[in-house]
């Protein structure tokens, strides 16, 4: 077999592409997803059209304009849109190359250096790696930090103490989105888990129809350019696609906290959650920081590994929308050195499809220390 693949959306297998194109959401779809997650994580949970709403739902409802949350310095652009929309100042802690996240040195540096008190914390579990949540609860009681969990990269994930990921925070925000650990294409929930300070509304407009037809075609679209690969029309095809708006890259879908998600996707996300399918046992996804990254990219390309789509290649991503979040470089610079060396694969590649990948990467290593 040709082990040639573009990342395009190879994630879906053929029944996941048919569930997605043909599954019929009942408005019982979505309170079943409902039930199901206030169970699970003990709480009121809202669904939303996708993960960024949930995020900026779930900071309505515990703080009030002008407050500092803590961000992980590492992170997609959803995490600052949530924060933006809902009025807060976002303050950035520098990450650690063990696990991408904040520590409690980067924390407590943090707290010094900021002109106000921040009042709340996001811990994002970057790319399913747990932080030391026994250290960080007990550093945010300390100093009167609200916890917020996005469980974007780790649904299902334990942390150290043994305890589900999203039953820690006052309030847990999930995402359905491309490559997340529940995709469905798009999506999210809200889990409100203590008494909120405001008051939140549940979407109640229903979800767009491009956003709906988007979210069904996605898949057998990456399969068609993924077809068309070897003779250099997939790539044309899939730049086609998004410039018509048919394939919307996944930092572009709209914040919105008043659409509802769409029936069929609730009904899938359910499904997966219930089974983790992609998640809980695997790291979202399994990364390396090597020297000439570059020459690395293309020595996978050879094989037949395409990992263009990275994450994160600025430390808050995707590049175009970098600038505007003015971030603060110098008081990061983990943060900016592992942006600019890390390679990572997504997880949905069985380790031995990935055993020749992790050969080539391994002769370019960045060593601790270096
Ligand atoms: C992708 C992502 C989200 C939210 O994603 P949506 O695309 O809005 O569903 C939130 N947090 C992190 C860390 C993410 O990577």
């Amino acid at each position: 077999m040709k082990r040639y693949f573009l990342g395009l959306a190879a994630n879906y297998d053929a029944e996941d592409r048919r569930a997605q194109l043909f599954s019929l959401g009942r408005d019982e779809d979505r309170t079943d997803l409902a039930k199901f997650l206030e169970r699970k994580y003990d709480g009121k949970a809202i669904l939303t059209k996708n993960g960024r709403s949930a995020l900026a739902l779930a900071l309505k409802a515990y703080f009030k304009e002008g407050d500092r949350i803590i961000v992980n310095g590492f992170t997609c652009f959803a995490v600052y849109e949530a924060v933006k929309e809902v009025g807060l100042v976002p303050v950035f802690a520098d990450i650690t190359r063990k696990d991408l996240n904040f520590s409690i040195e980067t924390l407590e540096k943090v707290l010094k250096m900021s002109e106000e008190k921040p009042r709340g914390i996001i811990i994002q579990n970057t790319f399913g790696n747990p932080v030391d949540i026994e250290a960080i609860e007990k550093f945010a009681k300390e100093n009167d930090l609200v916890i917020i969990e996005d469980l974007a990269h780790a649904t299902g994930v334990r942390y150290p103490d043994g305890r589900e990921v999203g039953t820690v925070g006052v309030a847990t925000a999930l995402s359905f989105g491309k490559e997340k650990s529940i995709d469905t294409i798009s999506g999210g929930a809200v889990i409100l888990r203590h008494p909120c300070l405001n008051e939140i509304e549940a979407p109640s407009k229903a979800p767009k129809l491009s956003d709906h037809l988007r979210a069904r075609f996605y898949p057998t679209f990456g399969a068609a350019c993924r077809a068309l690969s070897h003779i250099h029309l997939g790539g044309v095809l899939m730049k086609i696609l998004i410039k018509i708006h048919w394939v919307e890259r996944s930092a572009d879908n709209k914040l919105d906290c008043e659409r509802k998600i769409s029936k069929f996707e609730a009904r899938l996300a359910l499904r997966q959650i219930k089974s983790l399918k992609r998640s809980g046992e695997v790291p979202l996804r399994e990364f390396y920081l090597v020297k000439e990254r570059d020459l690395v990219l293309k020595k996978l390309a050879e094989k037949g590994y395409y990992f263009g789509g990275f994450w994160y290649e600025k430390p808050v991503s995707p590049e175009r929308y970098y600038k505007k979040v003015h971030f603060p470089e110098k008081e990061c610079p983990n943060a900016v050195f592992i942006s600019e060396h890390i390679i990572n694969f997504p997880n949905y590649y069985t380790r031995r499809i990935l055993e020749p990948a992790r050969k080539i990467v391994q002769d370019y290593l960045i060593k601790e220390g270096e």
